[in-house]
C-alpha cells in the first residue's frame, strides 16, 4: 500500500518537474529498465520483423534501434507501450527535431508513403 502510493507521488513531481533531481533520477532508472528489455525476448521479436515504427520502411535487425515515444526526459517510462523500434535515421532525426518539427516529418512520411 504504502509503496504504491510513493510511486504514484514520484511519477507526478517527475511529470510536473518541480525538482530536477528526481527528474535525472528518473531517467537513470528508466533507462536501466531500458538496458534490460533489450534482453528481453519481446525486444528481439520486435526487431525480427524489422519494421521501423515510424517510418515503416523495412531494415536488418542489427540497424534497428530503441526508441522511446514519450522521451525519459518528459515523463515517459521504459515500458512495452513507450517503447519502439525504429531506424537509425528516424532516431537521429527525432532527438535533433522540435516535438513540432518532428510532426511534420511524420506526417511527410505518411503522405509520401502511399503508393
Ligand atoms: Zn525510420
Amino acid at each position: 500500500m504504502g509503496d504504491r502510493y510513493r510511486k504514484f507521488y514520484d511519477d507526478n513531481a517527475i511529470v510536473s518537474g518541480i525538482n530536477f533531481s528526481d527528474n535525472e533520477l528518473h531517467i537513470k532508472r528508466e533507462k536501466q529498465k531500458a538496458r534490460e528489455l533489450r534482453h528481453s525476448s519481446w525486444w528481439k521479436k520486435k526487431i525480427a520483423k524489422g519494421i521501423c515504427y515510424y517510418c515503416g520502411r523495412k531494415f536488418k535487425p542489427s540497424e534497428l534501434t530503441m526508441d522511446h515515444v514519450v522521451p525519459l526526459s518528459r515523463g515517459g517510462h521504459s515500458e512495452k507501450i513507450n517503447i519502439v523500434a525504429c531506424c537509425k535515421e528516424c532516431n537521429t532525426k527525432k532527438r535533433s527535431c522540435l516535438p513540432v518539427e518532428w510532426d511534420e516529418y511524420i506526417e511527410s512520411i505518411k503522405k509520401s508513403g502511399i503508393t
